[in-house]
């Protein structure tokens, strides 16, 4: 996701502090029906494990994606992970964003390997590539999944300079490509982006990132309604949208207890705003924690044994 987008605007005032949750007695057919008074969090339970599958970087180049910037270094980036209490997550970088050349997409896909190896097992690498430089970008991918480990690719955000349609034959290559390597295609999408990709390529594993979209209050369940028809697709609860109380519920509902991931698109968004309303919410204990940490690891065990 990309800063200047008005958009974003009305993220601002998000949830509040963590505080109580229901208990795991609530079955998952009765999600969205809420219990009236939820008892509070057992507070000898210990932190849950929160691992977020949408993280950008800040680069060593000054990118950064923060409409005013505070946490303008890696270091600061951990820091605030730190204090919102996010364990793990799947890292991008900036760099790759800002200006999708091969040369600054490589540079930043080996910013991130560099990341990954020093905070050894907190982050997770994730390559990001632009489709209009083909040749490239499909090398960039082989060298990401077989020299870094990566398996991950995106969040992929066609808008970003130089922009592209999900429609041209090279996202087909690459798309190809994540599938030949055993990778996971995160992307960006509006709505009917996301209905031609989910069309086009059912062999692959996509995350969906934000329940809503541009046009939130026209899409945001069609968008959940789509993911949940579709059993290769997960949405991430990042940006638009999981503010909206009720939409975690229904996504859970409708998609299903382990195709929801908890992503919080820092460092744009703060990550505590999206984990207080995934620990407030009319979901099980169990259930939470899928979100949280659970659902993210089982799909990486899928791609990376
Ligand atoms: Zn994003």
């Amino acid at each position: 996701m990309g800063h200047g987008h008005g958009r974003r605007k009305f993220l601002a005032g998000g949830a509040g502090a963590i505080t109580g949750a229901i208990t795991a007695s609530v079955a998952s057919h009765e999600v969205g029906q809420g219990a009236p008074t939820p008892p509070a969090k057992d507070k000898n339970a210990g932190p849950r494990h929160v691992f977020d599958a949408h993280l950008h970087c800040p680069a060593e180049s000054g990118e950064l994606w923060q409409w005013y910037p505070v946490t303008k270094t890696f270091e600061e980036f951990v820091a605030y992970l730190d204090r919102t209490g996010v364990d793990r997550g799947i890292i991008n970088s900036q760099r790759c964003q800002h200006n999708g050349v091969p040369a600054e997409f490589v540079a930043g896909n080996r910013e991130v390997a560099r990341y990954v190896e020093r905070y050894k097992g907190r982050f997770v690498g994730a390559c990001v590539i632009n489709p209009l430089f083909i040749d490239e970008a499909l090398r960039e991918m082989e060298e990401c999944r077989k020299k870094l480990g990566f398996v991950w690719v995106g969040e992929l955000c066609n808008y970003m300079r130089p922009s592209y349609k999900y429609t041209i034959k090279e996202f087909e290559l690459l798309v190809e490509q994540a599938v030949k390597l055993g990778m996971v295609l995160d992307v960006h999408t509006e709505l009917d982006e996301m209905d031609y990709i989910i069309e086009k390529f059912p062999q692959a594993t996509i995350v969906f990132p934000h329940f809503g979209d541009d046009r939130e209050y026209a899409n945001i369940f069609r968008r959940i309604d789509a993911v949940a028809r579709h059993k290769n697709c997960y949405l991430d609860t990042s940006g638009y949208g999981h503010d909206r109380v009720g939409m975690l519920e229904y996504a859970v509902k409708t998609i299903g207890e382990d195709r929801v991931l908890y992503g919080s698109d820092f460092s744009i968004n703060d990550p505590s705003t999206v984990i207080a309303r995934i620990e407030h919410s009319f979901l099980t204990e169990g259930q939470k924690s899928r979100i949280l940490s659970g659902n993210l690891l089982a799909l990486l065990k899928r791609f990376q044994p």
